[in-house]
């Protein structure tokens, strides 16, 4: 089936230089400014997610069952913000479940360190896929370009931990109908990303189940666990929003819940590419 959803949809980051971070102090020397940590805010988080390819995959499987047959039955655990000190844990409470995940990971100074952690997770069969190196709306968000431009460069920063090149799934930071991007890059960008990715060959997805676990305030795992199970009742098809950031941990808490959660209720785990290839 031709994926066409897209189609319906009407790529310059300049890098502070290596004396700046030797300035500031960080080890690679990627030179980034320090600051508050740039990463999904609930605020920020689109209200309304593009899930028409949800409902494409719907389309294809019902075709092939019928009725109340919940053989379909698919929820995709996605994990934004990471790697960080919290990914150890939601490896570990995926690893004693064996389902598969995928992390939209970012790299930058707040993660530096936890990079080799998207290694351990490719090898235990997560999928690794691109969310954005830095995180900042408004440097991504600036222009197409610049946009682009930061996705190179995790791409780059990736490479010694991933094979960069075999990854072919993003997510826009804020989701791809976010509006949060408007005032660095006027009101028709997020489309104008979406068409490019497209061009490009770029699987991107948001979300339909959202753990609202980016909140300012920290949620504790039961509330992350009902917001995950309660988005979730009467859905066939899940794509569920969590953060494996550093301020995350009572997700990972909530994780073996919610796997059960899950089981319990004849869902099938897949990673966001397998979801996409059954629409191939
Ligand atoms: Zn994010």
């Amino acid at each position: 089936m031709q994926f066409s959803f897209f189609r319906a949809h009407g790529a310059v980051r300049t890098l502070l230089l290596a004396a700046v971070s030797a300035v500031a102090g960080f080890g690679l020397g990627w030179g980034l400014s320090a600051g508050p940590l740039a990463l999904c805010r609930a605020e920020d988080l689109t209200a309304a997610p593009d899930t028409r390819f949800l409902e494409a995959v719907a389309a294809q499987q019902d075709t092939n069952v019928s009725g109340e047959d919940t053989a379909a039955r698919r929820v995709c655990l996605t994990f934004d913000d990471g790697p960080s000190k919290t990914t150890p844990a939601v490896l570990q409470a995926l690893a004693a479940e064996n389902v598969s995940a995928t992390f939209f990971v970012v790299a930058n100074e707040s993660n530096e360190k936890h990079l080799p952690l998207i290694q351990q997770a490719q090898q235990a069969g997560h999928e690794i896929a691109l969310h954005s190196a830095s995180h900042k709306y408004s440097d991504i968000y600036r222009s197409t370009d610049a946009f682009w431009n930061d996705i190179d460069l995790l791409r780059e920063r990736l490479a010694p931990y991933a094979d960069a090149s075999a990854i072919r799934c993003l997510r826009f930071p804020g989701g791809s109908t976010n509006t949060v991007s408007r005032k660095y890059g006027g009101s028709g960008i997020m489309a104008e990303l979406k068409t490019q990715a497209e061009q490009r060959g770029w699987r991107w997805v948001d979300w339909n189940v959202c753990a609202e676990d980016a909140a300012g305030e920290k949620l504790s795992a039961s509330e992350v666990y009902y917001n995950v199970t309660h988005g979730s009742e009467g859905l066939d098809r899940c794509i569920v929003l969590m953060h494996d950031s550093a301020t995350t941990g009572t997700t990972a808490e909530a994780l073996p819940d919610i796997i059960r959660w899950y089981k319990d209720n004849g869902y099938t785990f897949c990673t966001i590419s397998q979801l996409y290839d059954e629409l191939a």
